[in-house]
């Protein structure tokens, strides 16, 4: 799962169209993997596989991406991981409320994948 010549992103969230995009953005550079709901990530970093960088949306069905984000902070094994939250509304409320939860950086939908790209790599160098 994990390519040792590129640092690793899991991008969690139910829509394919997002992941496709972000994907094609990334997978010059970066080794992406994807997952519609954050229950089979909890799973991939239970089961060791450690990315560098996690994307996640906020609003999936099955657990709601800051429920994803406070398991993550919440557990010493995974708390370093860097986390973007990808919201469907720009709230001032909200994007504070993730932000001071331990969120590394928080971009609003529709947002320019060029411009995530730049922040992923601020983060990551
Ligand atoms: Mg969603």
């Amino acid at each position: 799962m994990i390519d040792a010549n590129k640092k690793t992103i899991f991008i969690v969230d139910d829509k394919a169209a997002i992941a496709k995009i972000l994907a094609l953005y990334f997978s010059r550079d970066y080794h992406t993997v994807h997952f519609d709901n954050p229950l089979p990530a909890i799973e991939a970093l239970q089961a060791g596989n450690i990315p560098d960088l996690i994307i996640s949306d906020i609003r999936m069905p099955q657990m709601r991406g800051d429920e994803f984000l406070h398991f993550i902070k919440k557990n010493e094994l995974f708390s370093s991981i860097p986390v973007i939250m990808l919201s469907s509304e720009d709230s001032t409320s909200e994007r504070i409320r993730l932000l001071s939860e331990g969120a590394e950086d928080y971009m609003v939908k529709p947002f320019n994948p060029q411009e995530l790209k730049v922040r992923v790599q601020k983060i990551l160098k």
